[in-house]
């Protein structure tokens, strides 16, 4: 191990592990925290979201999805990454790390069982803190080796088939190394649904087309906490919290790896001054476009919560009538401007019902048809 530390990062996912291995390049003597061992989860880029210092990423599979929604089909013309984990994982681990579990996380300290490493500067990337119930992405996922459908991505299938629960459902079809992932998803929910609720849900949506379980080569199950980020996260005198620990996850789409490894480089600007025992600069996600954009977000999470069946396709479907460049600002993290502008054009579109939704939502009325009959899956 190298001593002494310019940086301890505690916890190696994507986040912690990228942070960890660019310190590293730029000559910080860097240890790593983390008593895992792989990166379970199935992650989606879109390719004009990687930074350059990650040319080439390794990838399982690359595709250009479609959208579709009730009123056709969208094609918004970005190529689209499901990560090659181990390879990447591997790329990425170049500096050394401790395989435990850290005990106390602290601004210039971490502690694992009876010891203590110190470093100038600590970064905490341990994924989403636990906290109290929160809305949440959730989806629940089969990989098969042959295609079911004559589409192989799609990123988004907006098409409704009665729901999950209350909740609207949309299919993420994608090639993965060993076959399709077909995920049926509920973009956001205020509370995570039984999962068998969510297999039946894929089984109606695939209908005749669903696989024998023997031909199911695996499952994925997908739960991500897509609530406001805690205000202590960004830690006064604590460890900085990076990644999904540190809110990155976007709260309408679920994802952070792209935003996460997009702050890398202006991460370690912002700690730089640490290191000669100066202040550190403002954290990227601290900039007030950035605060701004996510306040939007937070009040587009809310028309989403709001939405039923039958309007979040149609919401769906304005939104992926835009420009590519609008959906890309829209969906991206810290361009308020894009997110605003995105809003206003699905609102434009929207009939007057779901104009009343949208600000009701805002308003922080729900309206959704409390009452009305959903089906409900049997389990
Ligand atoms: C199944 C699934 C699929 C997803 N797909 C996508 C996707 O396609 N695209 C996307 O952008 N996002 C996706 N997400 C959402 C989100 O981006 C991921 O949750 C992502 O893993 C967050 O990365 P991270 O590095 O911030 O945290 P994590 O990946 O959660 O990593 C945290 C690490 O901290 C370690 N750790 C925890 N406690 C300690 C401790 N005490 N000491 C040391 N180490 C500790 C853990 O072992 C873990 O390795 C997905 C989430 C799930 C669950």
């Amino acid at each position: 191990m190298p001593e002494p530390l310019d940086l301890i990062v505690v916890g190696l996912g994507p986040a912690g592990t990228a942070l960890a291995h660019q310190a590293q390049v730029r000559g910080w003597r860097v240890l790593g925290v983390d008593p895992g061992e792989s990166w379970p989860n199935t992650y989606g880029i879109f390719r004009d979201e990687v930074p350059g210092w990650l040319e080439p990423l390794p990838t399982q599979s690359t595709s250009e999805p479609a959208v579709i929604g009730c009123l056709g089909r969208h094609r918004p013309g970005r190529g689209y990454l499901v990560l090659d984990n181990d390879e990447l994982r591997t790329r990425l681990s170049t500096f050394p790390v401790i395989r435990a579990c850290a005990e106390e996380v602290r601004a210039t300290s971490v502690t694992i069982g009876a010891r203590s490493y110190h470093a100038p500067v600590v970064v905490d990337a341990r994924g989403v803190p636990r906290s109290g119930p929160q809305p949440v992405q959730q989806a629940y996922g089969i990989v098969v080796a042959a295609p079911l459908t004559r589409d192989t991505a799609v990123w988004m299938d907006l098409r409704q088939h009665g729901g999950c629960g209350p909740h609207p459902t949309f299919l993420y079809q994608i090639p993965v190394h060993d076959g399709i992932l077909y995920e049926e998803t509920i973009l956001v929910a205020d509370r995570a649904v039984p999962w068998q609720d969510l297999e039946n849900s894929l089984s109606r949506r695939l209908g005749a087309l669903a696989p024998p379980r023997s031909e199911i080569l695996r499952e994925e199950r997908v739960l991500i906490p897509v609530g406001a980020p805690r205000p202590v996260l960004d830690s006064r005198g604590g460890a900085v919290a990076f990644g999904a620990r540190a809110g990155l996850i976007s709260p309408i789409s679920g994802y952070s790896v792209a935003t996460s490894l997009q702050l890398v480089e202006p991460l370690l600007d912002a700690l730089a001054p640490l290191l000669k025992g100066g202040r550190r600069g403002t954290l990227p996600w601290h900039h007030p476009t950035v605060r701004l954009d996510r306040m939007l977000k937070d009040l587009g999470q809310k028309v989403l919560l709001d939405l039923d069946t039958d309007e979040f396709p149609l919401f769906m479907d304005a939104l992926f009538s835009l420009s590519p460049e609008a959906q890309r600002g829209f969906l991206a993290t810290g361009s308020p401007l894009a997110t605003a502008s995105g809003m206003m054009a699905v609102f434009r579109a929207s009939d007057p019902p779901m104009r009343l939704r949208i600000l009701g939502a805002i308003l922080g009325r729900r309206t959704r048809r409390i009452g009305a009959p959903h089906r409900q899956d049997s389990g």
